[in-house]
């Protein structure tokens, strides 16, 4: 049941392998990935404990499982997170499970700890069919079916049966599970005019685009899964950062930013 976390692994270290300006952000990203995915066996591997889906009673077996990624991070990340990692190793527990649960009830995408820990819990909660509890999340159609995340990325893919060229999914930035959505809709306000959505890419990345709302202004990148299918969407994300540079110097927000803060 590891194949979601391999996938992203192997992508990431490939890519990683590979000259090009994100070589060391995914790099790291392959190292946190890592400790995801322990995180993630962790869970898993528990005798005698399910996960209620309410993290108040889950907490301290949530906190209980970060010291590996805490210590990856301090070892490899990038300066700031770093030392944030390090001191996060030696300090009282209480300040760590207060931001876990402040960001349970109301995520934000720039609390790297608390995401890159949950997003393992989230997605355990998803595969065992456990309802997240206590999330205080606006719901609709933009937002994860199963725990009201935002979107982090989304991604067009060829389904079996359809007559349509690819369908589009969005990806969960915290539980990391997909959900269908319609192609020519801004995935933040739901605009619909063609005239207002554009779309965005470079040569350098020919599977991967800038999808844009001119109405809120804000974009999420898009990964075409029918021009590559190895790309790992997650990390394609990822990959593609000079694309989010280009985006926000044009104006542009990210529905979500990336673990990275990308
Ligand atoms: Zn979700
Ligand atoms: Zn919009």
């Amino acid at each position: 049941m590891s194949t979601f976390w391999d996938k992203q692994i192997e992508r990431a270290d490939l890519l990683a392998g590979q000259s090009g300006g994100s070589k060391d952000l995914l790099a790291f990203y392959a190292q946190l990935l890592r400790a995801q995915k322990e995180i993630y066996e962790s869970f898993r591997g528990r005798t005698h404990w399910s996960p209620s889906g309410d993290l108040e009673n889950d907490v301290s077996v949530v906190q209980s499982s970060m010291a590996g990624l805490l210590e990856r991070v301090a070892r490899n990340g990038p300066e700031s997170l770093a030392a944030e990692a390090e001191a996060l190793l030696h300090s009282q527990s209480n300040a760590m499970v207060q931001e876990l649960l402040n960001y349970w009830r109301s995520p934000s995408d720039t609390q790297f700890f608390a995401k890159s820990v949950l997003q393992p819990y989230a997605r355990w909660l998803a595969e065992t069919g456990t309802a997240p509890v206590g999330r205080e999340l606006a719901g609709g159609e933009r937002t994860c079916p199963f725990c009201g995340g935002e979107p982090q990325v989304s991604f067009l893919q060829s389904r079996e049966g359809s007559a349509e060229s690819g369908n589009r999914d969005l990806l969960c930035a915290t539980c990391l599970s997909t959900w269908e959505f319609r192609r020519v809709v801004c995935a933040s306000c739901g605009e619909e005019r063609p005239a207002k959505l554009g779309y965005f890419h470079s040569p350098e990345f020919d599977h991967i685009r800038i999808e844009a709302c001119d109405s809120c202004k804000h974009y999420i990148k898009g990964i075409d899964l029918t021009r590559f299918g190895l790309a790992a969407p997650l990390v394609d994300d990822l990959y593609s950062a000079s694309l989010d540079l280009w985006a926000r110097e044009h104006g542009y927000t990210k529905i979500e930013l990336n673990l990275i803060g990308l």
